[in-house]
């Protein structure tokens, strides 16, 4: 249950970082630990993984609907990644901020430069790997894909990691409470100076 204050909007915070790193794991905790900060459910064409249900985290949908979405202009952004869409529904950051939530986005570096042009204000973060031996055992551990798959979405990391300093922030996922923690204190730090100026 999001307890966001209506006389305040919130601010969009883009957690970005190559597959696997653990974005998805650390923004599920931030929304458990933080009350304030509601989350964006992206819409995709990719099938659902083992688990995943329509509406949690994605909501999943076939090319011809998401071309629809991308013309009526329902989508903040969006962008293809390993040969699926992805896409952030406006309306649902929007409801979010105007409730006074702070609205979390899992997206990749493309998804994050367009929601920084379309709100100058929103907190961007980078979750970066120790090391890439890691990043890669991490992505085994929770890809269902075949090897294929594996080594492009590997290449793909690696090729987003150079986009870590256009971010506002750099986080380390060494110890996942720890980050998870560091991400708790920027989204506070910016919170605490709503005009978003550095
Ligand atoms: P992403 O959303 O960035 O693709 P996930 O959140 O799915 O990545 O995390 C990938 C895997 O790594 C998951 O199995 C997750 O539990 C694990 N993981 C995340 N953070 C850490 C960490 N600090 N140490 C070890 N494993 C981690
Ligand atoms: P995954 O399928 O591994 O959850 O996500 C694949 C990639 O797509 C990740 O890099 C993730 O950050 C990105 N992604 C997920 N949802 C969106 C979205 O709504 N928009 C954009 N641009 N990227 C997304």
């Amino acid at each position: 249950m999001v307890e966001g204050t209506p006389d305040r909007r919130g601010f969009p915070i883009v957690v970005s970082g190559p597959s696997g790193v653990g974005k998805t794991t650390i923004v599920q905790q931030v929304l458990e630990s933080d009350p304030q900060v509601t989350y964006s459910v992206s819409v995709t064409t990719r099938p659902p993984r083992r688990g995943e249900t329509s509406g949690d985290h994605y909501e999943f949908v076939d090319d011809q609907v998401f071309d629809e979405l991308v013309e009526d202009g329902a989508l903040a952004e969006w962008a293809e990644v390993h040969g699926y869409r992805y896409g952030t529904r406006a309306s649902v950051i929007s409801e979010g901020l105007d409730l006074g939530a702070d609205v979390i986005m899992d997206l990749d570096v493309q998804g994050g430069m367009s929601i920084k042009r379309l709100f100058p204000e929103a907190l961007l973060i980078f979750i970066e790997p120790p090391s890439r031996e890691e990043l890669e055992e991490r992505l085994r551990g929770r890809a269902t894909d075949d090897e294929e798959v594996i080594a492009q979405r590997l290449a793909n990391a690696i090729g987003e990691l150079e986009w870590s300093s256009k971010y506002d922030e750099q986080v380390t996922n060494n110890d996942l409470d720890e980050t998870v923690e560091t991400v708790l204190e920027k989204i506070a730090e910016r919170r605490a100076r709503p005009d978003g100026a550095d």
